[in-house]
């Protein structure tokens, strides 16, 4: 079933508007058929009442009740040089139920942070269509860029995925009464010494994964999802 994100709610209808009305025309839905919406942190089933020619009309059957993940979780991620696994890290986030994303510049890391505030309008997109693919009814916030000199370990649990760790697994995390999580991790050529010794100045520990050193998107993926399902009941 489609999910479509609506422009407005009348009583017992969804008006649905440009891009996603056009979504609507190209995938073909008919009077009478049967769709999802989303709309202010809900998902609604709903059916096409009327379709018009700039906008279309549907009812709202029932509110799907759609549970909250079991803990919200602060992915701050250094950004890849390449911009494009940002993106990755972004729609991924998004579907696993990450709840804000920092994007942090480190040493290594992608530095020019007017380029990185002017992809927000982008990253935005990428959050709202992987929103419809998974069902997620709620935004994932994606913040302004920050340094490791702007950050602070203000969660129950504060992390950084490390992979020289000797420290915990993440697997072995203790989630116990755990409902606030911050996870940093690394760009492709990972941190420095200065950076390590920082962090763990600031409060954050370093835990791994195993059994092999990732790709940074998949370290994020990959963390930020068994930390999650940990934590779920
Ligand atoms: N060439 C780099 C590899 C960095 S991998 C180096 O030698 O350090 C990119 C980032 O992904 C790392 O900084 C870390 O945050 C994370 N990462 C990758 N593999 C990991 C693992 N096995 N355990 C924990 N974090 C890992």
């Amino acid at each position: 079933m489609h999910t479509f994100l609506p422009s407005c709610k009348s009583g017992s209808f969804f008006i649905v508007k440009d891009k996603e009305f056009r979504h609507i025309r190209v995938r073909r839905v008919r009077r009478g058929e049967k769709l999802k919406v989303i709309w202010e942190g809900s998902v609604y089933l709903c059916e096409l009442e009327t379709l018009g020619r700039r906008e279309a009309k549907l009812r709202i059957l029932e509110k799907i009740e759609v549970g909250d993940p079991p803990v919200r979780i602060t992915l701050l991620q250094a950004v890849p040089v390449d911009l494009k696994t940002f993106e990755v890290i972004v729609q991924k986030a998004t579907e696993i139920g990450v709840s804000s994303v920092v994007p942090l510049i480190t040493e290594r890391s992608f530095q020019r942070r007017e380029v990185l505030i002017k992809k927000k309008d982008r990253w935005k997109r990428i959050v709202k269509e992987a929103m419809k693919q998974s069902g997620r009814p709620f935004m994932l916030e994606i913040e302004d860029p920050k340094t490791l000199e702007e950050i602070e370990a203000g969660e129950d649990l504060n992390l950084f995925l490390d992979n020289f760790s000797k420290g915990n697994r993440v697997r072995d995390l203790n989630m116990e009464g755990i409902r606030s999580v911050s996870i940093i991790v690394g760009p492709e050529g990972g941190f420095s010494k200065r950076e390590v010794e920082k962090m763990m100045d600031l409060g954050f520990a370093p835990v791994r994964l195993e059994p092999y050193v990732l790709r940074s998107e998949t370290a994020a993926i990959l963390g930020a999802g068994i930390i999650m399902n940990l934590a779920g009941p």
